[in-house]
């Protein structure tokens, strides 16, 4: 084996995937075990520290095998606790993600793709459009790395974490790695991510919403709506020509849920285009009958895109009618606005300065 990419990317198999890969060099299952243990719950990235295998056996693995891709290029502090990750890849493609550290809880927003091709009007990722997938590795490898940042690789976390796929890309045209990595993540037996802590965010890709109904491990669902009507969906989101929102908000009402499960609305709130008194009766309208909660996201602002946020006191007037009629929402807090970080704004900055 010569070129790193003829070797077998290890992380974000599962432990049946990691077993045959074992096998396939000659060793025994029980080996895959002690590999799968030590990438997924001690969060190990080199063979090196696997002292539990034996010398030549990672040397055997370290020819044919990766951990993972991901270096850090820069990291960037927020004054608000936000830390904004930018990582580089092995073709030298770039990914972001960002840690939002709470009192009882860390946030871990990531990347699904790099860029993005929905170009929607209002976000800065849609300006760069698509330029490839992340596979489930590289997914999983942002969590790992920002955990190991944060805490120490091998560090028992000393409370919950939960995660966003709210970075970079439409988790869902990237299906089958997204939810490899989803099922990576969530194992109990492995990183052990509560399944109530994982969030997948997307534009609204009707297909694969019935897709993900049907999947037996699953992450929380978020929609971004955003709008109430086709025209102005069309607008925002170009994708609503393609999946219209009775089509859209039809896959809702038949997306199973848990219990005490509700589907999360995202509503980036734009000054003057969706936050009149009759758009929240509106949104309300569409939602009735669906178990739904929405955020309200005052929009980041960016020199490219064509908007400005709703004043504050106008988000608190439009979530009084949403709660006056029952629907319940949040008022989302912007974060790690001072580096960028905040939703929407990752990468393209970056590249636009070189
Ligand atoms: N493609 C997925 C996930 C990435 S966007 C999706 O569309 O959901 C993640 C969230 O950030 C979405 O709710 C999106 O509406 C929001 N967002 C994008 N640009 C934003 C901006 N400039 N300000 C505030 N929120 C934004």
């Amino acid at each position: 084996m010569t070129g790193i990419d003829e070797k077998t990317e290890l992380l974000g198999l599962a432990l049946d995937e990691v077993t045959n890969f074992m096998v396939s060099l000659g060793e025994k299952p029980y080996r895959a075990r002690q590999v799968y243990d030590a990438m997924a719950r001690r969060r190990t990235t080199s063979f090196d520290t696997m002292t539990e295998l034996p010398k030549t056996l990672r040397r055997i693995l370290e020819e044919h095998s990766i951990i993972t891709r991901t270096q850090i290029q820069s990291v960037f502090d927020s004054s608000d606790g936000t830390r904004r990750y930018l990582l580089t890849l092995n073709d030298g493609s770039e990914m972001e993600s960002v840690f939002m550290p709470e009192e009882r809880r860390d946030t871990i927003c990531i990347s699904s793709q790099v860029g993005c091709p929905l170009a929607c009007t209002f976000c800065m990722t849609g300006v760069l459009g698509l330029k490839r997938n992340l596979s489930a590795g590289e997914i999983v490898s942002q969590v790992i790395l920002v955990l190991n940042q944060v805490y120490g690789e091998g560090v028992e976390v000393p409370h919950r974490t939960n995660i966003v796929m709210m970075g970079m890309g439409e988790p869902l045209l990237n299906y089958d790695q997204v939810m490899k990595a989803v099922r990576f993540l969530l194992d109990p037996k492995g990183l052990a991510i509560a399944p109530r802590g994982l969030t997948l965010s997307t534009a609204g890709i009707v297909p694969r919403i019935y897709d993900l109904a049907r999947e037996e491990i699953r992450p929380r669902l978020a929609i971004s709506l955003t709008a109430t009507n086709d025209e102005l969906r069309n607008q925002l989101f170009p994708i609503n020509r393609k999946y219209p929102l009775e089509e859209l908000i039809k896959a809702c009402r038949s997306y199973p849920l848990g219990e005490r499960e509700r589907l999360t609305f995202e509503y980036v709130m734009l000054d003057g285009i969706n936050d009149s008194d009759a758009n929240a009766r509106e949104l309300v309208r569409l939602l009735s009958g669906i178990r739904a909660k929405v955020n309200l996201i005052p929009h980041n602002p960016a020199p490219e895109l064509p908007y400005a946020s709703s004043p504050m006191e106008r988000i608190q007037e439009f979530q009084k009618i949403l709660t006056e009629r029952g629907l319940p929402s949040f008022i989302r807090r912007p974060r790690g606005q001072d580096i960028s970080a905040a939703c929407g704004q990752l990468a393209a900055r970056h590249q636009a300065n070189g």
